[in-house]
């Protein structure tokens, strides 16, 4: 099949106006949110529907045409991202984009795959409900890349990962059939769980095209703090004490590294920073109380005294308003985005134990500064989960590319003691491209193997998402 039959039979699959080919239109899906990954797509389609994205698939399979799906594209790996050779078709799950269904007593929620993840939390919340999955791409990112990439975000503390918050999915095979597991299940022991293998695939076994999510009361009163701490020692041991505190009230407890600061007022200096004084470590609490607004809000004052008072802490600030806690968010929020403007930096995401965290940062910055003078930890991150966006910065003064250029090393050197503390170095953001080898580096054979017979059994033509996850499958 030549290129123009080829795109004549994506046209009769999901309509012409939603085969994009030129490349003015095909750019936007051709690149990642970073800009770090570049590729050339042969086609973008947009399916309607799963019966759509099922005929899209076997004709794929037919022509053994690779595909990448691709849903907000705000992924951080590069996953969803067509390689550069053009032959590579992008199926973009914008226009699968309805609300199914509200189960209002079975507390859940189904939905196609590229409803806006902010699109679920508000129609939750028409009904009374609380979708939790949060995350600050939560505008753009939807619910089937949260799924592909298993996304955590800000509430996973309380709430878990979305794989936590599925219960059931719908999914179109590599050769166009689908399997509606859409069960509302909260107990289902019959064989295999299949959809935990399509959640954080990434888009390497089939495509995602509706799931049925947990919803969950809303609290009474959501609250936040703002703590500043003297190390990330204390940030563990206040991490502890919160949540004894706390209990399941405790949403999220965030970190926030000194050096983030000055960067994020230097590219939102409209936004206010609580403090007068650089701290080592910032922490940001959150309580999402089941009583009342006073109840959240002494709660917190409660923590941050006796904080204060055993010396855990060095000051404080708590929203005393729904519009003050979102405020602190706000700062939580903008700092990949300030980041990325900032330019030169090189991002980790990593988990270890909550209780090697802070040894873990603790070598990790002091063996960057002795290799790489003046460089700045920039580190922020979910505590909670002990997962940390270990991202480093070029000097101030240093020559950012020659300092980018330097980027394997920084990450052998990271990743290295992320092993060493038996850690992971891709805690949520999944591995796409830019994690595969270093991943297959650090990971057990045995594993490797497992995860290769898998994507052998699902996708044995290797369509599906080629080059992310796991390299060119061994030969024999
Ligand atoms: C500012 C910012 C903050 C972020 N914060 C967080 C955070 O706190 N926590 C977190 O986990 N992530 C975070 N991310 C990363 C990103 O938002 C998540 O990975 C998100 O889940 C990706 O969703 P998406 O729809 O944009 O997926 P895409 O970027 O389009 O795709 C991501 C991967 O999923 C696959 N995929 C997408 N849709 C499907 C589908 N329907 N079926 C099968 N495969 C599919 C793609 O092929 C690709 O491999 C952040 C990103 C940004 C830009």
């Amino acid at each position: 099949m030549n290129r123009s039959e080829l795109l004549a039979s994506l046209a009769r699959c999901v309509g012409e106006r939603h085969v994009l080919t030129t490349p003015t239109d095909t750019a936007p899906f051709s690149q990642d949110w970073r800009r770090k990954y570049r590729g050339e797509a042969a086609a973008v389609v947009s399916p309607a529907s799963t019966a759509e994205v099922a005929a899209v698939l076997q004709l794929a399979h037919a022509q053994r045409i690779p595909v990448v799906t691709q849903g907000g594209n705000t992924g951080m790996s590069g996953g969803a991202t067509p390689d550069g050779s053009g032959t590579q078709i992008v199926l973009s799950t914008r226009r699968l984009n309805r609300i199914r269904h509200v189960d209002a007593l079975n507390d859940t929620i189904e939905v196609e795959a590229g409803v806006v993840l902010e699109a679920v939390q508000v129609a939750a919340s028409e009904v009374g409900r609380l979708f939790p999955l949060a995350l600050a791409a939560q505008g753009s990112c939807t619910i089937g890349g949260n799924l592909a990439t298993n996304a955590g975000g800000t509430a996973v503390l309380r709430y878990g990962n979305a794989r936590d918050l599925a219960l059931g999915l719908e999914v179109v095979t590599p050769d166009g059939r689908i399997w509606n597991g859409l069960r509302g299940l909260r107990k289902d022991n019959t064989g295999y769980d299949l959809k935990q293998l399509y959640i954080g695939s990434e888009g390497t076994l089939g495509v995602i095209t509706a799931a049925v999510l947990m919803l969950f009361p809303p609290p009474a009163a959501r609250r936040t703090a703002m703590l500043t701490l003297p190390s990330i020692d204390n940030a563990v041991q206040l991490l502890n004490r919160v949540r004894a505190e706390l209990g399941p009230a405790l949403t999220a407890f965030e970190v926030i590294s000194a050096a983030c600061v000055p960067v994020l007022q230097r590219h939102f200096p409209a936004m206010r920073w609580p403090f007068e004084t650089l701290v080592p470590v910032v922490a940001l609490i959150e309580t999402s109380d089941h009583e009342s607004e006073a109840h959240a809000r002494d709660t917190l004052a409660f923590v941050l005294e006796q904080a204060l008072e055993d010396e855990i802490a060095t000051d404080g600030v708590i929203g005393e308003s729904v519009a003050q806690s979102r405020a602190l968010w706000t700062l939580r929020e903008h700092l990949s985005e300030a980041q990325a403007l900032e330019g030169s930096h090189i991002k980790h995401d990593i988990a270890v134990p909550i209780s090697r965290v802070a040894a873990f940062v603790d070598a990790a910055v002091k063996q960057l500064q002795r290799g790489f003078p003046g460089a700045r930890m920039a580190w922020f991150g979910h505590l909670g989960d002990g997962n940390l966006h270990f991202n480093v910065l070029a000097p101030v003064d240093a020559d950012p590319q020659a300092f980018c250029a330097r980027q394997d090393e920084v990450n052998r050197l990271v990743h290295d003691l992320v092993q060493a503390h038996s850690g992971s170095i891709s805690a949520e953001h999944g591995l796409g491209q830019l994690r595969r080898d270093e991943s297959a580096r650090y990971k057990d054979s045995v594993e490797l193997a497992l995860m290769q017979g898998v994507k052998q059994a699902l996708d044995p033509l290797g369509l599906m998402n080629p080059g992310k996850v796991l390299g060119p499958m061994p030969e024999g």
